[in-house]
């Protein structure tokens, strides 16, 4: 099922910004009350229930293909940048201990 109307979304097949229309996801069992936003938020986040987003299934208008698309606040996004860097730290960190080895 695809909804009308459409949003400027970064397509990642076209590598540019496309109208995309969000489309209803098989992976989703359960929707908005209004049937209208097919997304999910909170408990039923299937990796992590601490971490609260709005996942939805677009479709490009240009190229039609499917792709997610994953809305969370600037506060958690800031931490998952800062929890990736921290592990990019340790990483390097591994990697010359191992070359010192
Ligand atoms: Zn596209």
């Amino acid at each position: 099922m695809v909804m009308e109307g459409g949003t400027n979304i970064y397509c990642p097949e076209c590598s540019t910004i496309r109208e995309c229309k969000v489309v209803k996801n098989p992976r989703i069992a359960s929707y908005d009350r209004d049937g209208g936003n097919y997304s999910v938020f909170g408990d039923e986040n299937p990796i992590d229930s601490e971490i609260h987003y709005f996942l939805r299934n677009r479709e490009c208008l240009i190229c039609c293909s499917n792709f997610e698309t994953y809305e969370l606040s600037g506060e958690t996004l800031e931490y998952l940048v800062s929890e990736k860097a921290l592990l990019d730290k340790l990483r390097n960190i591994l990697k010359s201990s191992k070359l010192e080895s």
